[in-house]
């Protein structure tokens, strides 16, 4: 079993950011290659094989490198996006606006950073 861990991820070209709720096992993910495989590649280097950015908007890639209708990663403007975990620490006080709103990499809350930017733009 996995435990839900929140991701912040940034295109260095047009500073779009996006969050990302991943199921993670020991700080790693399942990512698919090109060959097929899948293999368990931990957070930070997986978003970029995961989140990609054309621009308007971010797709989602099946394989690295690959998308699911088979075109290349050459042909997305942007390329891949990057990201890392929140860090959240545990304090005892309700779950509110600063948390659901915020968009810092640093969640201080008792949700433990399960709800952190879940309602920022
Ligand atoms: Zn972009
Ligand atoms: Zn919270
Ligand atoms: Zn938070």
């Amino acid at each position: 079993m996995g435990v839900p861990v929140v991701v912040f991820a940034r295109c260095r070209e047009c500073d779009r950011r996006v969050r990302l709720v991943l199921d993670a096992t020991d700080g790693c993910v399942p990512v698919e290659y090109a060959d097929g495989s899948v293999r368990m590649t931990p957070i930070k280097d997986a978003i970029p094989c995961l989140v990609w950015c054309v621009g308007t908007t971010v797709v989602y890639a099946r394989r690295g490198g690959v998308f699911a209708d088979g075109s290349r990663s050459q042909r997305v403007p942007h390329g891949p996006m990057r990201g890392k975990p929140i860090k959240s620490r545990f304090v005892d006080r309700p779950c509110d606006r600063r948390c659901t709103h915020a968009t810092g990499d640093t969640c201080l809350c008792s949700c433990g950073g399960l709800n952190h930017g879940a309602d920022a733009a």
